[in-house]
């Protein structure tokens, strides 16, 4: 009966302000810890960002490690080798900082602290059996929404395949959200990351899971998005920019964890496993198309889209305003040097059979999707997006 009801809770404790960083020691040491595994994205060494965040543990003091072994869209074995540095110094705590990469490994990690065996046997979903060690998640990039979702994702290094460890255990117990430690993300991460917060936003309210819960998070996170990303890529110091983003983006993971995403989030894994394209990358170049295919089986939806992007649709019909979505997105697009197709990134046309068989297999976005979702549709969306 109660699998049958709509569902909706908070699970992960936010806080959010500038400087927040600095608060990263005192609010470790009051959830009990003594003991730190910090996973890091290598990059924020050079911006003085992991200095912030160790002083702050040293100050309450805390001690412990830091793993770097994080690479961009992470391997399965990237958690692993976290974990084992964890095991070592008998963690207490995980603390994830960078973007969803370093997140998704942090996460990762911490339920590897507490279950047995590799990461690689918990791809999939509810595998994951007992709750890792307690969690802190930092994001640098304003995109993912980790912070407050309950996967993970990763590319398996022998199969290429791309997928989630999903579990209610991998939910983070806090977001620290500081829009200062976002200031260095250059122009085109900026670009690429904030559309793929946007890209959360539209596709868990058009998605067949989404609830009234659900869209008003969506549509706060379109607005927040659209209003900003320009400012953020043009001004990266732009404080007002960079905090609407980072919330958009918490937004957006708060909207998916629960309605869950589609089509492009399906059509994007297998370019991410085969060509190492980033995430908010490939999302980006899909989505405009993803909407044109999804227009007639949402269009109240993608109506309420082109509002939230600030569109002028109050005089116009309900299928009118749903293509004022699809146009806003793809001027956003332009204005902020998105790549105008998948040929751009070099990606063969000749591989789209195989693309089309590994996006299908991402069963949840497709099932979400509120336009049927098979080979042939999959194939006309990949041939328009090159
Ligand atoms: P990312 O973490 O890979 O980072 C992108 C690049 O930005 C990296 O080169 C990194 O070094 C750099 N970077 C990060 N912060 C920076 C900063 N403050 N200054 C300068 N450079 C910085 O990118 P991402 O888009 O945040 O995460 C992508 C990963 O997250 C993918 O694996 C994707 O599948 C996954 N993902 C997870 C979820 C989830 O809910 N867990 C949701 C969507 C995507």
């Amino acid at each position: 009966m109660i699998e049958r009801l709509k569902n909706f809770q908070f699970r992960t404790r936010i806080l959010s302000g500038l400087g927040a960083i600095n608060a990263l020691g005192e609010l470790s040491k009051s959830m009990g810890a003594k003991k730190y595994l910090l996973v890091a994205d290598p990059s924020l060494e050079s911006h003085g960002i992991l200095e912030s965040a160790r002083k702050s543990l040293r100050d309450s003091g805390l001690s412990g490690e830091i793993s770097l072994k994080v690479e961009p869209e992470p391997y399965l074995d990237n958690a692993d080798s976290a974990a084992d540095i964890g095991r070592d110094i008998q963690a207490d705590i995980v603390i994830g900082i960078g973007g969803g990469s370093a997140m998704d490994t942090a996460k990762a990690a911490s339920a590897l602290l507490t279950n047995p065996g590799k990461a690689e046997e918990y791809v999939g979903l509810n595998v994951v059996k007992h709750p890792g060690i307690p969690t802190i998640m930092i994001p640098t990039t304003s995109g993912t929404g980790s912070e407050v979702t309950f996967t993970a994702v990763f590319t398996n290094r022998q199969t290429k395949a791309k997928g989630g460890i999903n579990s209610i255990y991998m939910f983070p117990n806090v977001a620290l959200l500081d829009p200062e430690l976002t200031f260095s993300l250059p122009p085109d991460i900026t670009a690429s990351t904030g559309m793929d917060a946007l890209t959360h936003a539209i596709e868990s309210v058009t998605s067949l899971s989404s609830t009234i819960f659900t869209e008003s998070l969506s549509l706060t996170a379109v607005r927040l998005i659209s209003t900003s990303l320009r400012r953020a890529v043009y001004r990266g110091n732009d404080i007002n920019a960079r905090e609407n983003m980072l919330l958009g983006s918490l937004f957006g993971g708060l909207a998916l964890a629960d309605a869950g995403v589609g089509a492009a989030h399906a059509l994007a894994y297998p370019l991410g496993g085969n060509y190492r394209i980033p995430h908010g990358l490939a999302n980006a170049v899909l989505i405009p198309h993803v909407m044109e295919f999804n227009l007639p089986a949402a269009e109240r939806t993608m109506a309420l889209v082109a509002q939230s992007m600030g569109e002028s649709v109050e005089s116009l019909s309900m299928r009118w305003s749903a293509e004022a979505a699809v146009d806003s997105v793809r001027t956003l697009c332009d204005d902020i040097g998105i790549p105008a197709g998948l040929s751009e990134l070099g990606v063969p046309m000749d591989d789209i059979p195989m693309l089309v068989e590994g996006a299908l297999k991402v069963t949840r976005p497709v099932e979400n999707n509120p336009r049927k979702l098979g080979p042939e549709e999959a194939a006309l969306i990949y041939e328009a997006a090159f």
